[in-house]
C-alpha cells in the first residue's frame, strides 16, 4: 500500500539512506527526530560570514552547517562524512571551455606533513591561486583561514 510522506518524514528518509548521516548522528549523540525537530544540533564551528555559531541541520540532500543567525546571515557550509566542514573547490571555465584551475599541487604528505600558522599561510600566484589546508575548523582555502586567524595543515595549491 502507497502512503503519502509528510514532507518532514520524506526529509527523515532520505537522510537516512545516506550512511554518512549516521556518522553525523553518532558524533552528535543525538537522533535524526531529535534533530529534525528541534531544529538543529549545536556544533564547534564559526560561521565566516558573521562569526556566529553553526547548527547542524539537514535538508534532503543530508547534513550541511546552518548559523544560528538564520535568516539575518545566510552563512551554511558543506560538511563530510564526520561531520567536519569541506571545501567546494568550484572549476570555472574560461570562455574557451578550458578549466582556469590548471594545476593542483600537493604539498603536505603523509610523510612529511607540512604545517603554518596564520601569519605563514602562503599566497599562491599573487592571490590568483588558492592554498587548501586543513585546519581545527575543516578544511578551508588560504582566504577562509586568515580570516579566521587560523593556521594548519598545508594540503594543496590550486591554480
Ligand atoms: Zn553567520
Amino acid at each position: 500500500m502507497l502512503q503519502a510522506l509528510q514532507p518532514s518524514q520524506r526529509k527523515v528518509l532520505d537522510a537516512r539512506n545516506n550512511l554518512a548521516e549516521f556518522y553525523v548522528l553518532a558524533r552528535l549523540g543525538t537522533s535524526l527526530e531529535k534533530l529534525d525537530h528541534a531544529g538543529g544540533a549545536p556544533s564547534p564551528y564559526k560561521c565566516e560570514k558573521c562569526g556566529g555559531a553553526m547548527l547542524y541541520r539537514i535538508s534532503k540532500n543530508g547534513f550541511f552547517l546552518s548559523c544560528t543567525g538564520y535568516p539575518e546571515c545566510d552563512g551554511t557550509k558543506p560538511v563530510d562524512k564526520q561531520g567536519k566542514p569541506t571545501l567546494r573547490v568550484v572549476l570555472k571555465y574560461a570562455h574557451g571551455g578550458q578549466p582556469v584551475i590548471r594545476e593542483l599541487q600537493r604539498v603536505s604528505s603523509p610523510g612529511l606533513r607540512k604545517y603554518v600558522g596564520c601569519g605563514e599561510i602562503p599566497r599562491v600566484r599573487n592571490g590568483l591561486g588558492m592554498a587548501i589546508l586543513s585546519t581545527s575548523q575543516g578544511v578551508m582555502s588560504d582566504q577562509q583561514a586568515r580570516k579566521s586567524n587560523t593556521g594548519g595543515e598545508l594540503l594543496a595549491f590550486v591554480w
